[in-house]
């Protein structure tokens, strides 16, 4: 049956990859979990655009159709709706596993207490640690190299600056944003543990704040709710007093990272971001540059449990992988904000 299939695979893969002759690399049949995301549908795209074949599972949690839509009809692509949480059967090579309702909308903000959000933190939970199970559960049966794509929020508020990968992090284990920080550093273990138990070829990398076309227009992260109130003549809302940091990566930039390391022989963690830091202040000063001189700036009350600082040490990545970001700041943000024109208020400008 499995030699069969791969038989037949190969086959089909033989008509539908575009490898330009003389490179010796095989085309894969490549899962996506989480492929309808902001950064799963990136990848995708640049898989396909290699020649490999491209399964998205997704369950539309946070994903939309039109992210991948353009290859529909693609023999060498297919979607598949589909939870995590439950198990799943197919036969690949690699496994790219990005399925995590990541919107901080869901999981920081908590106005009234009620049922469903605390019920979306245990869904938040579940898919982290039974989804990554599930496909770690798969990538052992087939054989087939698995990537997690953990997050930057491993190391909480951190007291190291920047962070290296040996820092094992400051989080709190009982707060707002625990189902998230504590979900991903459970997800690390057992890629830990398979690869220590089970001999699956894991690699882990602890992604930092990405920004991009695509992404969400409201789910509450710090640059599409700029963006997205610059762009609708609304006040920026800078949570706190606007001076705690972060480090923006380009998505392309981030995709790129991403394929390397799962191309590469290093298990991980690795960090990928981009080490350029902003305040909150900054960043809004930015997106006034790009998009409106007069836009205004309002202060809210910030989030529980808000680390003050973070910027990646890349140099891992660095000298492993050979990786590190290409697009500042200033060069990616301007290609975010047509795709939020677009997406806001049609084709034509406002
Ligand atoms: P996203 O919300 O756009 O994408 C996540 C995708 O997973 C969505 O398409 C969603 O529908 C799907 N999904 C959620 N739960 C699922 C389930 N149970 N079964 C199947 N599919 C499910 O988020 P993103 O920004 O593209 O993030 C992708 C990955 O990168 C996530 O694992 C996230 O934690 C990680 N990450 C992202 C950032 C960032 O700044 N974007 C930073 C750190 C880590
Ligand atoms: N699993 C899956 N697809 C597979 C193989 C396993 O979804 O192709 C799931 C399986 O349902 C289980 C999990 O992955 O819940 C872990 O699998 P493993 O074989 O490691 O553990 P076991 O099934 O022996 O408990
Ligand atoms: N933030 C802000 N205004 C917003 C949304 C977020 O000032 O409208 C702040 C938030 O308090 C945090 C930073 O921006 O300090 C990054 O928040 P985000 O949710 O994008 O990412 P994370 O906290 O997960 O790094």
């Amino acid at each position: 049956g499995k030699q069969q299939q791969q038989q037949q695979h190969i086959g089909h893969m033989s008509t539908g990859a575009k490898i330009p002759l003389g490179l010796k690399r095989k085309a894969l049949r490549v899962v996506v979990t989480g492929g309808a995301g902001f950064v799963g549908s990136h990848l995708v795209d640049k898989l396909i655009a290699r020649g490999d074949s491209v399964i998205v599972v997704d369950n539309f949690f946070t994903g939309r159709k039109e992210n991948v839509m353009h290859h529909l009809g693609n023999p060498r692509f297919e979607l598949i709706r589909h939870d995590v949480v439950e198990p799943l059967l197919l036969e690949v090579d690699q496994i790219y596993h990005l399925a995590c309702p990541a919107s901080p909308v869901h999981y920081k903000f908590n106005p009234v207490k009620t049922i469903i959000s605390s019920s979306f933190h245990a869904c938040l939970l579940m898919t982290n640690v039974v989804g990554t199970l599930n496909m770690l559960g798969l990538a052992k049966r087939v054989g087939a190299r698995f990537l997690l794509t953990s997050t930057s929020e491993v190391y909480g508020d951190p007291l190291q600056h920047p962070q290296k990968e040996e820092y094992w992090g400051n989080v709190n284990p009982i707060g707002v944003r625990s189902c998230y920080d504590e979900g991903k550093r459970t997800a690390e273990t057992l890629a830990m543990d398979y690869h220590r138990g089970e001999l699956v070829n894991v690699r882990i990398a602890r992604i930092f704040n990405t920004y991009g076309p695509r992404m969400c227009i409201d789910d509450g992260r710090v640059v599409s709710n700029f963006v997205a109130q610059a762009l609708r003549k609304e006040p920026m809302t800078i949570y706190g007093d606007g001076n705690q940091t972060r480090s923006f990566q380009y998505v392309s930039d981030l995709v790129n990272g991403l394929m390397r390391l799962m191309e590469s022989e290093h298990v991980g963690p690795f960090n990928l971001g981009n080490p350029g830091e902003f305040t909150m202040l900054e960043l809004a000063e930015i997106v006034k540059e790009v998009i409106d001189p007069d836009a205004k700036i309002e202060f809210r009350e910030n989030t529980e449990d808000d680390p003050h600082k973070r910027k990646p040490d890349i140099s891992k990545a660095k000298d492993l992988l050979g990786w590190e970001p290409k697009i500042a700041l200033r060069d990616g943000l301007p290609r975010m904000v047509s795709d939020f024109r677009k997406r806001l208020f049609g084709d034509h400008k406002e």
